[in-house]
């Protein structure tokens, strides 16, 4: 990647831009969001945006608060800088997945996006806003633009910078991180926290992970203690019954397969992070490799039937099971979910929302989720279709025929 000064030059020159180029002026010119507007909240992230002729030239550049407080990048970039001007047979980069309508008042980026006629964008990380969460690409997609990623080494960049951003603002940052840190070490399983670093895109120590934990609000600073969140215990602490908030917490057995008794099913004992491990080892006993068609599949069910079921209900067991053609996954239904939605997962029509936002999150980042709302899509593709059934105490049972 080149570095900053090198590529401003290359844009002064109006020499033509690779891809990447773009994609790395775009991250740099985000970085000075921070200077034009102090984010007291430190919830918005860092975004660059910039705009690339079709001759391959750089057009121009803004980041968020370019011109005023509170204005977007893109809003910048095409209401501001370009005003006016024919974007036709461009391409736009943006660090950040575009806004929606639903969480802007006025036009939002991706309806004035659609508006320049634009045809090709390319965008660096999806927000991690749950209100815009993939809905600024669905939005771009339906109205006939080509979406393209930025490269993994950008994103990673993205992440980080965005990350920091909260906590950067804090001038007691490196005390807290260093708290954070030890709560990591002191109550957080190692084996899941090392599965969590080796697998992650963007948090790759344990103090991105401090970071990243405080920048979210998952763990908070409350003078002497740390509290932190129920659904990062869950993904982390090695834990046994009642401390889980004192509430008792389900486990997920992956240990009954077929021609094993029942056993009797116990509390949750490990972390969550820990679980597709113990799903990919019950996927090879079984013979199933993770290059097969059907592992994708039954991964995003084994994820689903995990992170969208129901906590906190003591008897309420969610498990996978092989019977000798099919493998089911059985899960309690979370309480906030009406009948009328189980009705539509059980019919394969519900729309994408998080059923645990946190868990999600958490989840996205080890690449257990890619797209929202995709997995049921993938589930729904394997023949002959699986079959949902849900039991009058609320239990869903999800059976996938491999045989
Ligand atoms: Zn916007």
């Amino acid at each position: 990647m080149k570095n900053e000064s090198s590529l401003r030059r290359q844009m002064s020159q109006n020499l033509p831009f690779s891809d990447e180029d773009c994609m790395a002026l775009s991250y740099y010119e985000s970085l000075k969001s921070n200077s034009d507007h102090d984010h007291a909240a430190g919830s918005d992230p860092f975004v660059g945006a910039l705009v690339q002729r079709s001759d391959g030239t750089v057009w121009q550049l803004a980041h968020r608060a370019n011109g005023q407080e509170g204005h977007h990048a893109e809003y910048s970039l095409i209401e501001e800088e370009l005003s006016g001007q024919d974007l036709k047979g461009c391409k736009l980069f943006t660090t950040l997945e575009p806004c929606v309508s639903d969480v802007r008042t006025g036009t939002s980026c991706s309806e004035l996006i659609v508006k320049t006629q634009i045809k090709d964008i390319y965008i660096g990380i999806l927000d991690p806003d749950m209100r815009v969460y993939s809905k600024g690409i669905c939005y771009l997609f339906k109205h006939g633009i080509t979406v393209h990623p930025f490269s993994c080494e950008i994103n990673g960049l993205i992440m980080k910078s965005c990350m920091y951003f909260k906590v950067q603002k804090n001038k007691d940052c490196d005390k807290i991180c260093r708290v954070v840190s030890d709560v990591i070490d002191s109550k957080f399983d190692k084996d899941a926290v090392n599965y969590f670093l080796s697998n992650s895109k963007s948090i790759k120590t344990k103090s991105d992970l401090a970071c990243y934990l405080l920048n979210k609000g998952y763990v908070d600073f409350d003078r002497k203690n740390m509290i932190v969140d129920n659904e990062v215990q869950l993904m982390f602490y090695k834990s046994k019954v009642n401390t889980f908030n004192s509430r008792e917490c389900v486990f997920i057995d992956l240990r009954k397969t077929h021609g094993e008794e029942e056993r009797a099913p116990s509390y949750f004992d490990g972390p969550l992070a820990l679980f597709i491990e113990e799903f990919n080892d019950f996927c090879s006993k079984i013979g199933i490799k993770q290059n097969d068609s059907i592992y994708g599949p039954l991964k995003e069910a084994f994820v689903n039937a995990t992170l969208h079921r129901e906590y906190f209900k003591a008897t309420a067991y969610a498990y996978v099971k092989f019977d000798g053609t099919s493998i089911s996954f059985t899960n309690p239904i979370p309480s906030s979910f009406t009948d009328e939605k189980v009705n539509e997962i059980i019919s394969f029509s519900t729309k994408p929302e998080p059923g645990n936002p946190i868990l999600v999150d958490l989840g996205r980042e080890i690449g257990l989720i890619e797209v929202q709302g995709k997995g049921l899509f993938t589930i729904k593709s394997v023949k002959p279709k699986p079959i949902f059934t849900k039991s009058a105490d609320r239990i869903l049972e999800l059976s996938i025929k491999i045989i």
